[in-house]
């Protein structure tokens, strides 16, 4: 262990979660990024370690008790419907659903990324990958949406923010989908700089209008090309983040914007998240000590998935 070390963290209870035949957030997914750091030897390089489960308190950082409150009234209901011989999920929304998993893979999910945040401040790691789900970035303060139910990256920078001391934290998503849980949660808070982009006219159809100050939405076309989009960013998100000066950059790591991907219609290819993850530690190792936590969010085509998130780890380890 090193101290320039990526840091991966995962947890086998993140697996047990499904929504059901056909979602296309599957447990499968993780297998497919499993596979490809095995096959290519990238996982080799990283520091592998167990997701510890979050507890309410470290939830409530970022959730209204009532929401808490909530999913584990739904896991108990869950329960009884079950030993009764009823469905094996819970619907929350159309695609939103719960199993018996689902509570201890999102408190496993949100403590991947608290943990992390704890070992790259420890300066035990540089920067960490948590691959984890379900994802966060569309969970509300008080309302789970969207496949998401705990909103990871908001826990884990308040936890930095609150417990740790950090006076300036920056969130970055490059998911397709707006994060609108995120901004929810974090809108208003001067210790937090949030930049995204995502695709115009896509679920959930917000972000055109930004809640805050501190949030830098930028909306693209449908079959935004990655050139246009990295010439995009550097014109948007890297001025604001280096007047910014964060101390530690989160980041919403979904790989749905890949031109392969169906759940959107951006033209994203490996090479983009690379060159992205790459500007991102120039600023992180500029301002913020290298400090990087990046927690998955969306990607749908497992392959795609597999061959980002690994060009995403090859930049943070360095390989
Ligand atoms: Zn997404």
């Amino acid at each position: 262990m090193t101290a320039n070390a990526t840091g991966y963290y995962t947890h086998a209870d993140c697996r047990r979660h499904d929504m059901g035949e056909g979602h296309p957030e599957c447990p499968q997914r993780l297998d497919a990024i499993e596979d490809r750091l095995l096959i290519t030897g990238v996982g080799d390089a990283l520091d592998r370690r167990e997701a510890p489960p979050a507890a309410l308190s470290d939830l409530a950082l970022a959730h209204d008790r009532m929401h808490l409150a909530a999913l584990q009234g739904l896991e108990d209901q869950l329960a009884e419907q079950i030993e009764a011989g009823g469905p094996a999920h819970i619907h929350i929304d159309a695609d939103t659903s719960m199993n018996r998993h689902t509570w201890e893979a999102a408190r496993r999910a949100a403590g991947a990324a608290i943990a992390a945040t704890d070992a790259v401040i420890a300066g035990e790691l540089e920067n960490a990958f948590c691959a984890i789900v379900p994802p966060g970035h569309h969970a509300e303060r008080k309302q789970a949406m969207g496949f998401c139910f705990i909103n990871n990256v908001a826990v884990a920078a308040r936890h930095a923010l609150e417990r740790h001391g950090l006076s300036r934290v920056a969130v970055i998503d490059f998911d397709v989908h707006h994060g609108n849980g995120t901004e929810d949660i974090l809108a208003g808070d001067p210790r937090v700089l949030m930049v995204s982009f995502f695709q115009d006219q896509l679920y959930p159809f917000s972000g055109n209008v930004p809640k805050g100050d501190n949030m830098l939405n930028v909306p693209v076309p449908a079959y935004t090309k990655g050139m246009d989009l990295r010439e995009l960013l550097e014109q948007t998100w890297f001025p604001r983040l280096e007047a910014f000066r964060p101390e530690m950059i989160f980041i919403s790591a979904g790989f749905d914007a890949h031109r392969e991907d169906d759940l959107g219609q951006l033209g994203l290819v490996e090479q983009d998240y690379a060159w992205i993850t790459h500007r991102i530690r120039e600023v992180a190792r500029k301002h913020a000590g290298g400090r990087i936590v990046s927690c998955l969010e969306g990607g749908y085509h497992l392959g795609a998935l597999a061959r980002s998130v690994e060009a995403h780890l090859r930049v943070l380890a360095d390989l």
